[in-house]
């Protein structure tokens, strides 16, 4: 089995690496020292430039303008948008295949294809104070009432609300025969009844905001309904390997270009007359990186090979889990020693060691924490058995 990508792969994984050295990389210092803000138009600038690339419709169903790549290539060009910090890369809005299954011809028109042309920013409200690792523990509700749903309850860490038109927010059904299962409902940002809490101030410096949002008796149209009742859980899981795999993949960009700068810090930095790469110890951290870099890598597209291959829905669940717990978990031990290297220099923000040790902490907390995709695996194991678990 062979991970060199094809051609084709190679050309996509190239023109995202263009686009992050040229367009994304140069603003993250700005970004950095502004909380996240960027000069006037830039952001704008990035997403024409990465919808104008393809990046908005890399998943989606061509019958539907989209690209279909293969997961593979889209990993591959992940990893790429990884090795930018301050969530630079964040600037398109992503129509994902999922969509085109759970939504509604006209939630098509109206969402997915104005997603492809960066005209719908969406954001997902999931979690809540009480229920994040368990959404069975879900207190927001969506009651009937003629041809509406009345939607209200508290949602956490709502990610780019500040920059989105439209939320997607999940809510346990209230009353009727579904009474109890989930939901996903479309809900413009601006809806009667939605207001927010609070924004507070997180460990990396976002333009993207992660909003806490309260859901007060806001009436939501039937046709806004995403699937039927009860299948809210079901699209979230979908939604959730995706990022799941994605995470992983940028993950190792992040690691990619962490090796990259140590490497080159070790090379040029003089200490007691030699540059520090020639001491032992110096190489035995950029060994170990590099060493779980290619194994996280390996897993990674494995997994996304895996998806190409039309791998059974349950089998790739686990794969995903396994390949952001490794990921997410070595990406941060390669920024840590990475710290290590470039010593005081990697405790300065301007220093991009710094701001990947900060920022790749929450990879083991997002679309679920390290401890989640250990169960996950768990489960797997004691359902399917080891060679199901891992594709042996
Ligand atoms: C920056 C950021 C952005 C986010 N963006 C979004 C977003 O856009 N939309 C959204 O809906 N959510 C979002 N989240 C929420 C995120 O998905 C949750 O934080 C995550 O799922 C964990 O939930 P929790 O924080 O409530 O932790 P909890 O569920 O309270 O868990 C606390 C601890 O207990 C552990 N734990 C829980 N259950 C078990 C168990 N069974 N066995 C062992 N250990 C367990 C956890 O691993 C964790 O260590 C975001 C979070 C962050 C930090």
């Amino acid at each position: 089995m062979s991970f060199q990508l094809d051609p084709e792969a190679a050309e996509w994984a190239a023109k995202a690496r263009a686009f992050v050295d040229s367009e994304l990389m140069p603003y993250e210092l700005e970004a950095e020292m502004n909380g996240g803000r960027l000069p006037d138009g830039v952001a704008e600038r990035h997403e024409r430039l990465a919808v104008d690339m393809g990046l908005a419709r890399q998943d989606a169903p061509k019958a539907h303008g989209g690209l279909e790549l293969p997961v593979l290539t889209q990993v591959a060009m992940a990893e790429q948008l990884g090795r930018v910090t301050n969530g630079l890369s964040w600037c398109y809005p992503e129509a994902q295949s999922w969509m085109f299954e759970a939504f509604s011809p006209q939630q098509i028109e109206h969402h997915a294809r104005a997603m492809m042309a960066g005209r719908r920013h969406v954001c997902y409200a999931i979690t809540e104070e009480f229920a994040g690792s368990d959404p069975s523990e879900m207190a927001t509700t969506a009651r009937r009432d003629g041809n509406h749903y009345v939607v209200s309850g508290e949602k956490w860490h709502v990610t780019s609300y500040n920059v989105a038109d439209t939320v997607i927010v999940q809510a346990a059904i209230a009353g009727g025969e579904h009474e109890g299962s989930h939901a996903l409902f479309f809900c413009p940002a601006d809806a009667e009844g939605l207001s927010v809490v609070r924004t507070p101030v997180y460990t990396h410096n976002y333009q993207h905001h992660h909003a806490i949002l309260r859901f007060d008796e806001v009436r939501i149209p039937i046709a806004d309904r995403i699937g039927a009742e009860g299948d809210g859980m079901g699209f979230t899981h979908a939604w959730f390997r995706r990022e799941r795999l994605m995470i992983a993949a940028r993950c190792c960009g992040a690691a990619e270009r962490l090796i990259e700068e140590a490497l080159a810090f070790a090379k040029q930095r003089i200490v007691s007359g030699q540059p520090i790469m020639s001491y032992q110890l110096i190489q035995a951290m950029l060994a170990d990186s590099a060493m779980e870099l290619h194994a996280a890598r390996l897993t990674t597209r494995e997994a996304a090979a895996a998806h190409d291959r039309g791998a059974d829905v349950k089998t790739l669940h686990a794969r995903c889990s396994l390949a952001k717990l490794y990921a997410s978990e070595m990406a941060f031990r390669v920024a840590d020693r990475a710290v290590q290297i470039f010593a005081g220099r990697g405790y300065m923000r301007e220093n991009v060691a710094e701001r990947f040790l900060r920022e790749l902490r929450v990879d083991r907390i997002w679309e679920g924490t390290s401890e989640i995709q250990r169960l996950i695996i768990a489960r797997a194991l004691d359902k399917r058995g080891l060679a199901a678990t891992i594709g042996t």
